[in-house]
């Protein structure tokens, strides 16, 4: 694989060049949010300053312009994950709302006492409190496939757990706390062979990795767009077009209807029955930007330069001899970031002290307070990666971890 031309990249992220206290940021951050590049944010301004509009097909030419965009906004990212075509792309809000949207459309009306969702150790609150809430509601009980002192997943134990008994197996692609790169299309095998659907949590791997939803044979998928150089504000739940026919939606309103009487309403078609109001119209254009961007620099080369960036963070952070590292040693099947603990420091007594060197990191339980107790800390540090990060950024916050052993240590 050719490498990236990283400066080339950097050169697009005004942001990037940012300074505090004279010092330029080293953005670490990228697992919570990504920066933009610039002709993201172009398509989105151009979409304000040219043909902001509301969607839904309105008779005059701003609102034609708006709704193809918005239209063909799910087609690109149809073809970016290989889904059929538009009818399996619905955009929400994030990925959060993609998995609220499946447990409450799915999981509320289909599950009930007897019925078991399979979740990993290693979920995003995400989905692990929301479908603990929906087995709360519905009686179906919650079990978790076993994580190994690697930080990878228990298969032995994922084949007891999955059983006739299963409905969903529901598991997170890269985990945004190990790094682990999880066997999902096996996940999903197991779960078919039991008559079971399968969820995969993507915020963690789209952005980093070509994902192929029919390759994995997933159901469901989600992801994020502000994780993969996109703005806020938009999220996708892909879903198998048959699927998707079958299940009711949870929000109601315009846009979303074919017929409403006074005493009753019919669905619209795919993907709109799942999305109503008024949709993030500019984010979608940001999206379709940041896709088209993205594949202009392959997601072959992103996931090799990150894996390359994890690697050499995993080396130097576990040549200092005073730092815990968390998940999979770097290799195939660890994602760009690096979680961990400096002896004797918490975690963000260690994140402020890198922050004073503007070395942007987070501190905390990473959505995942469950993982963290059976890891046995009650936080972690988390560097992560994008195409733009360089080895030297990963030299300075190792060269910053000195300063946090003389205060604190
Ligand atoms: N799942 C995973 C694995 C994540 O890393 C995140 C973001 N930290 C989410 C879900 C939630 O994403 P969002 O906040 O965009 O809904």
């Amino acid at each position: 694989l050719e490498s990236l031309d990283v400066e080339g990249i950097r050169q697009q992220f005004p942001i990037l060049q940012r300074e505090f206290d004279g010092q330029q940021v080293v953005y670490l951050d990228n697992a919570a949010t990504t920066q933009t590049p610039d002709p993201v944010v172009d398509a989105m301004s151009d979409y304000y300053r040219q043909y902001n509009a509301n969607v839904h097909r309105g008779i005059h030419h701003l609102s034609q312009e708006a709704s193809i965009a918005y239209e063909e906004a799910h087609d690109r990212v149809a073809e970016f994950i290989n889904a059929d075509g538009r009818e399996e792309v619905i955009f929400t809000k994030n990925t959060t709302e993609s998995e609220n949207l499946l447990a409450y459309s799915w999981g509320l009306n289909e599950l009930e006492p007897g019925d078991e969702i399979v979740l990993t150790e290693m979920e995003h609150h995400a989905s692990l409190v929301t479908w603990q809430q929906i087995g709360k509601r519905t009686g179906a009980d919650v079990k978790y496939i076993r994580i190994d002192d690697s930080g990878r997943l228990d298969m032995d134990h994922a084949r007891d757990l999955i059983t006739d008994d299963t409905e969903i197996v529901s598991a997170v692609h890269v985990s945004n706390t190990l790094g682990t790169v999880n066997p999902v299309g096996e996940l999903t095998d197991l779960a078919h062979e039991h008559g079971a659907l399968s969820f995969i949590d993507g915020a963690q791997a789209v952005p980093n990795r070509p994902v192929d939803v029919e390759e994995i044979g997933a159901d469901f998928y989600a992801f994020s767009g502000h994780k993969m150089a996109g703005p806020t504000g938009i999220g996708v739940l892909y879903g198998k077009q048959e699927l998707l026919e079958d299940m009711e939606p949870y929000l109601y309103g315009g846009g979303m209807i074919r017929k409403v009487t006074f005493e009753e309403s019919t669905w619209g078609e795919l993907p709109w029955k799942f999305e109503p109001g008024t949709p993030p119209i500019a984010e979608a254009v940001g999206l379709h930007a940041a896709v088209d961007w993205l594949e202009d620099i392959g997601m072959d080369r992103i996931r090799a330069h990150e894996q390359e960036l994890a690697a050499y963070a995993y080396d130097r952070l576990d040549a200092e001899g005073d730092v815990e590292i968390y998940g999979p040693e770097a290799g195939s099947d660890r994602g760009g970031l690096v979680s961990f603990n400096l002896e004797g420091v918490h975690a963000h007594d260690l994140t402020s002290i890198l922050n004073d060197h503007t070395v942007a990191v987070r501190a905390g339980d990473h959505c995942t307070q469950p993982l963290h107790d059976k890891l046995g800390v009650p936080a972690s540090t988390r560097a992560s990666f994008y195409v733009y990060n360089t080895r030297e950024e990963v030299d300075k916050l190792v060269a910053a971890l000195d300063d946090a052993r003389q205060l604190f240590a």
